[in-house]
């Protein structure tokens, strides 16, 4: 199996004519027709709602397409609530999904009337001195232990910094409850990037098992349960991609078995999905500058980490095509490098791909979420545009890449301290 860029080679040079690489670019069909996907994956759920977790691609013109779709937004700090808030997301599009929460951007939040998922049951006394409580109200669950689907374990929520033990969510929504809340809602993020059918269905599982145990226990009114993050996509190209409609009907399942006799068939489903809304969708555009020959074979890119830090940070797997080569042989073991003076700025490592010759423009896939976002500026580098093709095939700008007096902005009065 292969992965297929949206654009081709032509469409790329017919870019770069205006736009110099390296850059992102998105593609706004495939947004709106998997946003649809999802949406019609929980049509079941009459309150259902997707909130777009804003870190993963924090773009107006990206919010603005998925709130057209009808998704909201998940923040998780002042930027990030007041883009929402730009973007003309309003009560009750805005989840503000944070952790280790300044007191000034709770404040902001209830402002705009974000609805504050607490992280922690010592939140509540801060919440109160900031804002209030606010009549609707999510907290944050951590079961502690590992997380396992069957018999495999997926992640360590024990030795994640999040969410709150059950006895203190019990004691939270009865404290909540005493200061006026009256909606309710549970959220947690077990796994990240799962590329399983099952683990949404498996955490809706114990989400709704928890659902039912705080409503005879403490009485209180739930309204939604907040399935979060974590929903993935195949970065290698052997693997299959999750089903999302699978995935709704497995979460109906666990619903219908076990909210529904409990006389919580009313409650609403929210997600904050970010990678699988986005990542497939964009593209990292880069052309090949020099090659390199000494104890290995090296391409050197006009993108490097600072584009797309995963691959640095994570060693995380990011397919590479060759544009106009799709069909060639892949015969060549190459590196393929940024320019940063650290050894890690490699987007792969020993990939076998076909012989490149310099001016040749890469499509490193699967970016559109966590790619642009992480961004940084070591070694003076600058971040760059960001594009999006139009469902009529054609390309606008949706932010113009950094300057280097972008990069001297905070220094502007400080040429001359000394
Ligand atoms: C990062 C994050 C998400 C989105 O996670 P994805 O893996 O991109 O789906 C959702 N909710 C919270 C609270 C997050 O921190």
């Amino acid at each position: 199996m292969s992965k297929i860029p949206f654009i081709t080679k032509e469409k790329a040079e017919e870019i770069i004519q205006k736009y110099p690489t390296p850059f992102h670019i998105y593609d706004e069909k495939a947004i709106r027709e998997n946003a649809r996907k999802l949406k019609q994956a929980f049509s079941w759920n009459k309150g259902f709602k997707e909130f777009f977790a804003v870190k993963a691609t924090p773009n107006p013109t990206i919010l603005k397409i998925l709130k057209e779709e009808g998704c909201g937004t998940d923040c998780s700090s002042y930027s990030e609530l007041l883009m929402s808030k730009k973007c003309g997301f309003k009560n009750p599009e805005i989840m503000f999904s944070s952790n280790d929460t300044p007191f000034e951007e709770f404040k902001y939040a209830n402002e705009i009337g974000a609805i504050i998922n607490l992280d922690d049951i010592t939140h509540i006394d801060m919440l109160k001195e900031a804002c209030g409580i606010p009549e609707t109200i999510s907290c944050r669950f951590n079961p502690g232990g590992k997380f396992s689907i069957s018999t495999t374990i997926m992640d360590n929520p024990g030795d994640a910094k999040y969410g709150m033990t059950k006895e203190q969510i019990k004691e939270a929504f009865l404290r909540l409850k005493e200061l006026g809340a009256k909606n309710f809602g549970i959220h947690s993020f077990l796994a990240s990037n799962t590329v399983s059918n099952e683990y949404y269905p498996t955490l809706a599982g114990i989400l709704f098992k928890l659902a039912v145990e705080l409503k005879n226990e403490t009485g209180v009114d739930i309204k939604f349960i907040n399935l979060s993050g974590g929903v993935g996509v195949p970065y290698t190209p052997d693997k299959e991609p999750n089903d999302i409609l699978v995935i709704g009907e497995g979460v109906r399942k666990v619903f219908e078995e076990i909210l529904v006799p409990a006389g919580m068939g009313d409650v609403s489903i929210y997600t904050e999905l970010g990678r699988f809304m986005l990542a497939p969708y964009g593209h990292l555009v880069t052309t090949a500058i020099h090659e390199k020959h000494i104890y290995k074979e090296y391409i050197g890119v006009d993108a490097c980490a600072v584009n797309l830090m995963r691959p640095a940070m994570y060693g995380a797997y990011h397919h590479i095509t060759v544009l106009g080569k799709e069909n060639e042989p892949c015969d060549h073991v190459y590196d393929i490098t940024g320019s940063l003076c650290e050894n890690n700025d490699k987007f792969a490592i020993d990939r076998k791909l076909p012989k490149i010759d310099i001016g040749d423009i890469l499509v490193i896939h699967d970016t559109g979420a966590h790619g642009f976002a992480m961004g940084y500026n070591y070694n003076g580098k600058l971040k760059s545009a960001e594009l999006l093709l139009r469902e009529d095939g054609s390309v606008v700008e949706i932010r113009r890449p950094e300057t280097v007096d972008d990069y001297f902005a905070t220094l502007d009065n400080y040429w001359n301290v000394i």
